[in-house]
């Protein structure tokens, strides 16, 4: 499949399915493009192609390697009032995502001994690892309605945030249609873990800003060189997988009652405006607003653990939320004047300057996109230009797997991975348990973003490097 590819312009290379004629564009830099050995990735959009209703082009970031059905960094579009919706096109942890914490403190002013105490502190309030349900009590049982409904409000309501933090949440931290009715009951009961990390590939890192861009963006962010930052990586835990497997299953079976079978059943889908399509962006929207709270919950607790730390008020220590951003999800947005479902799958939307969906504080920026790197190398913030609009407004969700996890468990040893992650301070159970995470497990994360850079979709603003980090 890969020699299908050709080079339409700069970065992005491209075939055209000559069965549905729709398009499949790569974007890689030379350099990935050589390296890249993952023809099951460019199967996986060529089957996505062929999707009753599919938009072209179908796209592949260059963060894409191989997932279930869609590819992990892989983005499809499909017509929302004739097209399908596609569980595994969204991913099992749905509403994956990140969210970043600016700081009014200075890297300068906290040691390695300092970021090993607050790391402690957060992971004495937020547990890590898979499988673990949430510290306190109330959380294991929440009000799923509420959840699905109201969304993050609900939790700032009952104090586990600041009211200014919704506006910093895409879509509020709250997508309408949400509804655990339609969340199916062995999904339910997985609802338990809410304020949890997750395991290995998630994460709470404390680093610095390293290098800024755009002085003007950067700014306007609250972003400035040596400054502290939080970033937090988590979705919507064993809710959002089980509502992926389950839904898959129920689509699968939709197709072969209906004879809209996919190509494989990682690809399962229905109709949107079918009951099963119905009920999946339902359920979809419920885990999505759980990973919102997720993420909101594990805000608060990083809050308390720097004052309990620094010893000094919140308002003097900053923690604003500067955006938090999904990167596995279905959306109905407009596109050249037409409504589609746009499935994103390690893909991270950023909006242009001057979008009506950007939240009103970016609208003339552009909302930030946060793209994280790995445990040991840099993490971009970055903003959408207008020639976005050629991949739906999408971006790689960060630098993407070079290697299998079987595969990096194998190729390193405790000693490299701490050689990889030098003056970075690990919290994690176990050493062993993270050598599939070691950064030289992901592509190189200046190449992957300079990969848009360059084929003029986006704008660097700063650079992040990690000093310290929480893993699962
Ligand atoms: P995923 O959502 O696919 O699990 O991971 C998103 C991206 O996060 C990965 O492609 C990788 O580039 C990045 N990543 C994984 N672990 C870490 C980490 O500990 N710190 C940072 N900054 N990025 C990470
Ligand atoms: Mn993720
Ligand atoms: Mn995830």
């Amino acid at each position: 499949m890969k020699g299908k590819l050709k080079p339409v312009c700069t970065n992005c290379y491209a075939f055209t399915n000559p069965e549905s004629k729709v398009e499949i564009h790569v974007y890689l830099s030379p350099g990935l493009f050589q390296d890249f050995g993952e023809d099951e990735a460019i199967n996986q959009l060529y089957n996505a192609s062929l999707l009753p209703g599919v938009v072209s082009p179908v796209i592949g970031m260059p963060d894409i390697h191989t997932g279930f059905g869609l590819p992990i960094g892989g983005v499809m579009a499909t017509d929302y009032e004739t097209g399908v919706v596609s569980a595994g096109a969204v991913g099992m942890d749905i509403n994956c995502g990140v969210r970043l914490l600016t700081t009014r403190i200075d890297a300068g002013e906290i040691n390695e001994e300092r970021i090993s105490k607050i790391l402690d502190a957060i992971s004495s309030r937020v547990p890590s690892g898979v499988g673990k349900s949430s510290a306190v009590k109330a959380l294991r049982k929440p009000d799923l309605d509420a959840v699905a409904q109201i969304g993050v409000e609900y939790f700032i309501r009952a104090g586990f945030g600041r009211k200014e933090d919704l506006e910093r949440i895409e879509d509020r931290g709250c997508i309408p249609v949400g509804d655990a009715a339609a969340v199916p009951k062995a999904a339910r009961e997985r609802a338990d873990q809410l304020a949890t990390i997750g395991g290995g590939n998630h994460f709470i890192e404390i680093g610095r800003v390293a290098k800024v861009f755009d002085q003007e963006t950067a700014a306007r962010f609250g972003l400035f060189k040596g400054m502290v930052y939080v970033l937090i990586h988590t979705g919507s835990r064993g809710l959002g997988h089980q509502i992926c497997t389950d839904y898959s299953r129920i689509m699968w079976e939709h197709s072969e009652r209906n004879g809209t079978r996919a190509p494989v059943k990682g690809l399962a889908c229905a109709p949107v405006f079918s009951e099963d399509g119905q009920n999946y962006l339902k359920a979809m929207a419920c885990a999505a607003n759980y990973a919102f709270c997720n993420r909101q919950l594990i805000t608060h607790f990083v809050r308390e653990a720097f004052v309990e730390v620094l010893k000094k008020p919140e308002s003097e220590l900053g923690l604003d939320l500067l955006y938090d951003v999904a990167h596995n999800i279905a959306k109905k947005e407009k596109h050249g004047g037409r409504w589609l479902l746009v499935h994103r799958k390690g893909a991270t939307r950023a909006l242009p300057a001057g979008h009506g969906d950007n939240p009103p504080c970016y609208r003339d920026t552009g909302h930030p996109a946060i793209i994280p790197g790995s445990m040991g190398t840099a993490s971009y913030v970055l903003v959408g230009l207008p020639e976005i609009h050629r991949t739906f407004c999408s971006v790689n969700h960060g630098a993407g797997r070079v290697m299998s996890r079987k595969r990096a468990k194998n190729e390193f040893t405790r000693e490299q991975l701490l050689e990889q992650t030098k003056n970075v301070v690990i919290a994690a159970g176990n050493l062993r348990a993270l050598l599939d995470e070691a950064p030289l497990a992901y592509k190189d994360i200046d190449e992957v973003v300079f990969t848009l850079v360059d084929a003029g979709l986006t704008k660097p603003v700063v650079k992040l490097k990690p000093m310290g980090v929480l893993k699962g």
